[in-house]
């Protein structure tokens, strides 16, 4: 019997194999696609992410470009804002990353099989693999998005669709700036994330409009020569789904963890390995997880919120960000992982009056 199976080899189930694997856990790793594989993303890895990686002993040589600088986009204005930090954003091609982290499991001691999982059965003592003859004290189920562990474990049902974001990604000339563009899609954002040879670029949206992300595809492709490669959904966090029953664990975007604001989900795939290896040494693993993350889980809850109220006017809260460059610089703080998400909210509302009436002041300059 293993001590941990770890069902996908994504960057949640793997970094979860390698911080197991590390402490001397059985580990096994399944997976059903040979590495290196296609998984559809952006490939933006914030210097949070990257940096949790670093402190966890793993140090990326996958990216292939390293940005400072930010550039926001939209309605006619922009922003430019630059990180204190090595850089803001590093970008990759995860069939890289992918491999490079599974990797470093195998280094590890962990063993990877290409298997694919149909579903869990939890007994008294340790969970079964259905079909595989593979059993385990504990099973992490790291198999992303439509996460069969998640069901099959009675973890949580589907998604809601408010719970996903939809994303359409694809490739476009090398552009010199990493650059959003918060008009692309009506309900999300747009992306051209440069990196080696070209740029990853795309747009994504609420999963209900996916019709409207779909034609804001298309209208972003011709402006910025964007060609079709992939589209995927992210579940995002603030749900109040479970994420762990018994002795099986979920992370990564099986949990539902991605940030609801931008999409973010390597961070919270590696922050939820790292909590989640942790909570397997204590009595009951699956409390231990879920109070362990329950930080994570406010923070989310919070930019759920956030993205209810802000990308519905996105119009008006990307004017004013743009007039009190302030609420720029700090937004950029948190998501390098200096300044917690709630402070910057709590400041951020207070100062809306003065980005207001700044905004106000400037119109009435340029029209005189
Ligand atoms: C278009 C798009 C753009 C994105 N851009 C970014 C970005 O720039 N930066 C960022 O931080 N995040 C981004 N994300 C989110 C990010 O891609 C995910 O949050 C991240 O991949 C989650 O990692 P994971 O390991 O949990 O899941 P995954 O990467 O999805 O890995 C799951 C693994 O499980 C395997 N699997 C699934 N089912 C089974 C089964 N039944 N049996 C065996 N194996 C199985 C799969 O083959 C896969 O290898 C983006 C997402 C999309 C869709």
């Amino acid at each position: 019997m293993w001590d941990a199976i770890v069902i996908g080899a994504g960057p949640s189930g793997s970094v979860t194999a390698y911080l197991l694997a590390k402490k001397g856990y059985k580990t096994l790793i399944l997976d059903m696609k040979d590495f290196p594989r296609y998984k559809s993303c952006g490939g933006g890895v914030t210097w949070r992410a990257y940096n949790l990686l670093r402190e966890l002993g793993i140090k990326l040589r996958s990216p292939e470009a390293y940005h400072k600088e930010v550039v926001i986009r939209g309605f006619g204005e922009e922003i430019k804002v630059r990180s204190d930090e090595e850089f803001a954003v590093a970008t990759l091609d995860r069939r890289k990353l992918d491999k490079e982290l599974l990797d470093e499991a195998i280094a590890q001691g962990a063993e990877f099989r290409k298997e694919k999982v149909s579903g869990v059965i939890s007994k008294e003592d340790r969970v079964e693999v259905i079909g595989s003859g593979f059993s385990s004290r504990y099973v992490i189920g790291a198999d992303g998005a439509y996460s069969i562990t998640a069901i099959s474990s009675g973890i949580r049902n589907c998604w809601r669709n408010d719970d996903i974001i939809f994303a359409i990604e694809g490739r476009a000339p090398l552009y010199d700036e990493l650059t959003f563009i918060v008009d692309a899609s009506p309900s999300g954002y747009g992306w051209i994330f440069p990196r080696g040879e070209d740029s990853n670029a795309g747009v994504g949206g609420i999963s209900s409009k996916s019709r409207e992300v779909i034609k804001a595809f298309e209208e972003f492709s011709k402006r910025y020569k964007v060609e079709k490669v992939g589209n995927w959904i992210i579940p995002t966090g603030g749900h109040d789904k479970q994420i762990a029953k018994g002795r099986v664990l979920l992370v990564g975007d099986a949990a539902g963890l991605a940030d609801p604001l931008t999409g973010e989900g390597l961070y919270y795939a590696f922050k939820s390995a790292l909590e989640c290896s942790k909570s397997l040494e204590s009595e009951d693993p699956a409390l231990s997880y879920s109070e362990n993350m329950g930080n994570v889980m406010e923070e989310l809850r919070l930019k759920r919120k956030a993205r209810n109220i802000i990308v519905p006017r996105m119009d008006f809260f990307f004017k004013m960000f743009v007039s009190y460059p302030e609420i720029a610089r700090r937004y950029m703080l948190t998501s390098i992982g200096r300044l917690d998400f709630k402070e910057f909210w709590r400041w951020g509302i207070l100062r809306i009056p003065k980005a207001m009436m700044r905004r106000a002041s400037k119109v009435l300059k340029e029209s005189l």
